[in-house]
């Protein structure tokens, strides 16, 4: 048995990341950018207002509140630019966003102002250079504003669009190959026999692999039977990460280790110190990635996120392959194992002072699914501890769909 650290470890060590492809940037979304994006352009790309108001010099702004304020001698809205430059001690009426005509420098807004018979007159004049937004202000032409290995989610399309990007290359998704193990699995649509159950497994892992961008291929389920276990575990090799779930401990029918030594795959380990979690096994076969999960469906779950969540992230070059995780004091006391870590699912709420405290989820099977379905995140309770009083703090890493109350937004 190894420790978690190593297993870690191991797995990326092994990650060879996949090539890139160019994808339109409708379906970059959940994909990882395979090179710096360097912004072609300044952005914004014009100077321009920031408010409604008026646009003139600064310098004329100044005495104007005492003044006969300042003829509006153009009207300039978003998306149209004025024809002339304005001249000394005019004012134009300028919309938000509107190019700032030459000759101006700063923009009055419209609250700041009244207005009488095509004049101006400025109650409050704003500093020279005030409410105007810069050409480059928020990007400059040359800039990366992306680095290789960015997760591209909402803002950063929105970015990318901003600088004229209608394409872009990504890491290409890498394919996944899902193979459950076991006589015992039924098919779904089909009825349950004496002693027969349903394969679970392959539509988590399914889920688990298209959330970390990754594409899932279902080869379905392999009896307990060597040749068919062999003919669909070769299959999977072909594709650039196998899972298998189920078969890897030491019962009478796991061979799933034993016909992938017989097909070339290097085994790198088995057997790690977690609870559950133990009987995971792990090897490369020509650059590919084999992870044989348990088949105990917590188990399973859970092996994926501590190994196969970040190695797929960092096949596609990821930068950030870690779930968010935080520490948070036990309000219960916690059960520890001997010689392994328990990797505990756990509900997550914030005591009287703001600070985070879990409860686990109730009975931790490994086949207890719905403690995954319940658990907002998984708690680490090292295997040298003797047990856990309430108020120590644990190591708590925040799973997908975590819940949460309604923010105490500030006034
Ligand atoms: P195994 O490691 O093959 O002995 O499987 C351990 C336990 O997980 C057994 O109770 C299996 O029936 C169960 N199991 C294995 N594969 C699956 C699966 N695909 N879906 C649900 N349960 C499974
Ligand atoms: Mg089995």
């Amino acid at each position: 048995m190894i420790s978690l650290n190593e297993a870690v470890d191991l797995v990326l060590a092994a990650v060879r990341p996949v090539a890139a492809e160019r994808v339109p940037l409708l379906e970059a979304l959940g994909r990882t950018a395979a090179a710096d994006v360097v912004s072609p352009e300044d952005v914004p790309s014009f100077d321009n207002s920031a408010m409604d108001g008026f646009a003139a010099r600064g310098a004329d702004l100044a005495g104007v509140a005492r003044s006969d304020g300042l003829p509006i001698v153009v009207e300039i809205p978003a998306g149209s630019v004025a024809a002339e430059p304005l001249g000394p001690g005019d004012a134009a009426r300028i919309m938000t966003g509107a190019p700032l005509p030459a000759g101006a420098d700063t923009v009055v807004q419209a609250e700041h102002t009244e207005e009488r018979d095509g004049r101006v007159f400025v109650r409050t004049a704003p500093a020279a250079g005030r409410n105007v937004r810069y050409a480059g202000e928020d990007v400059r032409r040359g800039d990366v504003v992306l680095p290789r290995g960015a997760a591209l989610g909402p803002a950063e399309l929105g970015l990318l669009a901003s600088i004229g990007v209608e394409e872009l290359a990504v890491a290409r998704r890498p394919r996944v190959a899902i193979l459950a193990t076991g006589s015992e699995l039924v098919p779904l649509g089909q009825p349950l026999g004496p002693g027969q159950i349903r394969n679970s497994n392959s539509f988590a892992a399914w889920g688990q692999t298209l959330a970390a961008g990754a594409e899932p291929v279902l080869l379905g389920i392999a009896p307990d039977d060597p040749d068919e276990t062999r003919r669909l575990i070769s299959r999977a090799l072909d594709e650039d990460v196998t899972i298998t779930s189920g078969g890897v401990s030491v019962g009478d029918y796991d061979f799933v280790k034993q016909i992938e030594a017989e097909l070339g795959v290097e085994r790198r380990f088995w057997g790690v110190a977690t609870k559950p979690g133990k009987p995971f096994a792990f090897g490369v076969r020509d650059g590919r990635l084999v992870f044989g999960a348990p088949g105990n469906p917590v188990a399973a779950m859970v092996s994926f996120e501590l190994y196969i969540r970040p190695a797929l992230l960092a096949l596609q070059g990821r930068r950030d392959i870690w779930r968010p995780w935080l520490t948070a004091a036990a309000a219960e006391p916690v059960k520890a194992t001997r010689d392994r870590v328990e990797v505990r699912r756990c509900l997550l709420a914030r005591d009287g002072r703001g600070d985070w405290r879990f409860t686990t989820t109730g009975p931790q099977g490994s086949g207890i699914l719905r403690s995954m379905v319940l658990a907002d995140g998984l708690v680490f309770v090292p295997s040298a501890h003797g047990g856990g009083r309430a108020g120590e703090y644990y190591l708590v890493m925040l799973l997908e769909g975590s819940r949460a109350e309604r923010p105490p937004y500030p006034d």
